[in-house]
């Protein structure tokens, strides 16, 4: 059996997949932070991500590895992007390489460290815990899946059940009273809605599954 292995492109491709879906949701995400928050989550996102988008050519040119690539474009989400939001995924793509400078390419269980950099890294600039209403609620269980299981033969497998315990992160967060962000003022009226950027990271996440596919 031939190891999956995964190269700049398919980050970029990645990349320019999820510019498109920011922009097909923008509403969307801009409505769920209507309810609880300022209501630009959408907005921001694809401000960002469009930037992100027109610089690719760009920055997979300057970027010797995956790595190098992937924290340019992090780089671009940090400083467009107003909000919360962008300096949250800003930090996802700029650590998610940290440990595999220099590689063309990485494995699937390198794949699944990368992203677990990453949502460290969210946590890290963010502050949050399980259960304070926000992304994290979606992406810490998805990541811990991801570890127990980055060895399995089926990585397809373990994708579609890390985005599916995602998903469920994310309507987890409907009856939470929030422990961060604007909707923390909200107190009990933030409870029934959903956190944006919980809903927001596990579509962004499935990116990446719906790359693999290809
Ligand atoms: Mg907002």
């Amino acid at each position: 059996m031939s190891e999956q292995v995964f190269d700049k492109q398919f980050f970029a491709d990645s990349l320019v997949k999820m510019a498109e879906l920011t922009e097909a949701n923008r509403d969307y995400w801009t409505k769920l932070d209507s309810d609880i928050g300022d209501g630009d989550h959408g907005i921001n996102l694809s401000i960002g991500f469009r930037e992100v988008s027109e610089k690719l050519a760009e920055k997979l040119a300057e970027s010797p590895d995956t790595a190098t690539f992937l924290k340019k474009s992090g780089m671009i989400l940090l400083s467009k992007v107003g909000g919360a939001s962008g300096p949250l995924y800003g930090s996802f793509f700029i650590k998610m390489g940290k440990d595999h400078i220099g590689k063309e390419t990485v494995t699937f269980p390198e794949f699944a460290d990368m992203i677990k950099n990453g949502v460290e890294a969210i946590q890290f600039r963010g502050k949050a815990e399980l259960g304070d209403k926000t992304m994290l609620d979606a992406l810490l269980p998805g990541i811990d899946y991801l570890q127990a299981h980055k060895e399995d033969t089926d990585y397809l497998a373990v994708m579609e059940k890390m985005i599916e315990i995602m998903k469920e992160g994310a309507e987890s967060t409907i009856p939470l009273i929030a422990k961060k962000g604007r909707a923390m003022r909200l107190g009990e009226r933030a409870i029934g809605h959903k956190d944006p950027g919980s809903e927001s990271s596990w579509m962004l996440m499935n990116v990446f599954l719906e790359q693999m596919r290809k």
